[in-house]
């Protein structure tokens, strides 16, 4: 999101630029649990407690020391989520003005959540603005007219939501390995960069299966997330495997996909995750397994790896999000704007992308994987609803989603805060 939002600042002449902090795996195993913590889970119920805090201090003391060569008094800083919320008091001693955008949150308070906004607080308390992705999500101590709701938004000529003839679809699918070959005739690998240059895709997918890649005509149903317990990946394959207890309708299978495991530097957790899928499909009865992939995509290039999604989501019969919990759910809003048929759990920010049967299917419990294997069951087979639910789905997102309205949103936001000066 941040790759076209800081692109199209700096196109009308504003002076933006995005830093990446770094840190250490002990660093990046506290910011993890914090992120569990602020999604009221437990995460790997370490604690967040005062040897935590040195970690996560002395992490953003050295980031704050390298960025003070890099700032100005008068600047705007942005920060975007619990890692750098620890920059705040660092930079507005600076005399900077500072705002932090928090992307996550629960829908509901409890002892993991308290946890969580205890930890930020010191950092967050003199901080004179905030944006939310939802208001659930403001804490009692941050909601006092400070803060702005935005959800996140997708760019449409990015990679992953650019318009994909069907032969690029059927191409990029072939030569990834999730589709069957022979690719069309011509073959078509093409995209465009985000730079406006053109793209061809060229990596590969590393993909665990028992036998062949799907045939072109196989109806997908289709999750692309990160390695992540509350994704619930293993989750949608026990959903599936009811499904396909019965007759499959139109035969279809499942198709996981998420990052190549080790790029994700700041997700500890990730390996371990996928293995755990693993596992729990070489468990599964052959026939099931049979009709079940597990895809990492290669991440070395972004608007290589956008275009694979892009595919990958268009191509899905149905696309699933059965997050435990979520802050917003990106995949669900680039799924809706491709006018597919989305299932997914009634949680976080779904719950405001997806109106239940107008724009998609809510599941009510998000470990209902009986309700997941029924809607799956009814949308394979009602192709008519499935088209209908689509349509209605690129309508909500072309409605409230796209990355021009983020922008108008974050001027407002940003003279508010020049005006606060
Ligand atoms: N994503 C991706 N490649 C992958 C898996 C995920 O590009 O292999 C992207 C996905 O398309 C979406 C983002 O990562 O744009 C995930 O955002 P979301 O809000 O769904 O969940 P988060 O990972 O932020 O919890």
């Amino acid at each position: 999101m941040l790759r076209s939002l800081v692109g199209y600042a700096r196109g009308v002449g504003m002076d933006a630029r995005w830093l990446v902090i770094e840190g250490r795996p002990a660093f990046f195993r506290v910011t993890k649990r914090l992120h569990h913590a602020l999604h009221g889970a437990l995460g790997d119920a370490s604690p967040l407690g005062a040897a935590e805090r040195v970690v996560y201090d002395q992490t953003l003391h050295e980031n704050a020391r390298a960025l003070a060569a890099i700032v100005r008094p008068g600047d705007v800083a942005i920060l975007h989520d619990p890692q750098t919320a620890g920059l705040g008091p660092h930079l507005l001693a600076a005399g900077l003005s500072v705002v932090w955008r928090c992307h996550i949150g629960s829908d509901g308070a409890n002892e993991e959540t308290e946890r969580g906004w205890r930890f930020l607080e010191p950092y967050l308390c003199d901080i004179p603005a905030f944006v939310f992705s939802r208001s659930a999500y403001i804490p009692p101590y941050c909601d006092h007219g400070k803060s702005a709701v935005i959800p996140p938004s997708i760019d449409i000529f990015s990679s992953k939501n650019q318009p994909m003839a069907e032969p690029a679809v059927h191409t990029i699918l072939v030569h990834v390995g999730l589709v069957e070959g022979p690719p069309p005739e011509p073959a078509d690998h093409g995209f465009t960069r985000l730079d406006g240059t053109p793209g061809r895709v060229q990596r590969r997918a590393d993909v665990i299966r028992m036998g062949r890649a799907s045939a072109w005509e196989t109806p997908l149903v289709v999750q692309v997330s990160r390695w992540d317990e509350l994704k619930d990946m293993q989750g949608v394959m026990e959903g599936f495997a009811r499904l396909s207890n019965g007759a499959t309708p139109a035969d279809a299978e499942l198709v996981l996909a998420g990052p190549n495991v080790k790029a994700v530097a700041d997700d500890p957790e990730g390996a371990r995750v996928f293995d755990d899928v693993v596992t729990a499909w070489r468990a599964l009865p052959h026939g099931t397994r049979n009709r079940i992939h597990l895809a990492t995509l290669p991440t070395e290039d972004v608007d290589e790896n956008g275009a694979i999604v892009n595919a990958l989501q268009r191509h899905a019969a149905v696309v699933v999000q059965k997050s435990l919990r979520e802050g917003f759910g990106l995949t669900v809003t680039e799924a809706m704007w491709k006018a597919r048929p989305v299932v997914a759990s009634a949680v976080g920010g779904i719950q405001d992308q997806i109106e239940d049967g107008v724009s998609g299917v809510l599941l009510p419990s998000p470990t209902d994987l009986d309700a997941l294997g029924r809607a799956l069951r009814e949308l394979l087979e009602n192709p008519a609803e499935a088209g209908r639910l689509g349509a209605a789905a690129h309508e909500r997102v072309r409605e409230r989603y796209l990355g021009v309205m983020s922008l108008l949103r974050y001027a407002e936001l940003l003279e508010r805060v020049s005006a606060a000066r």
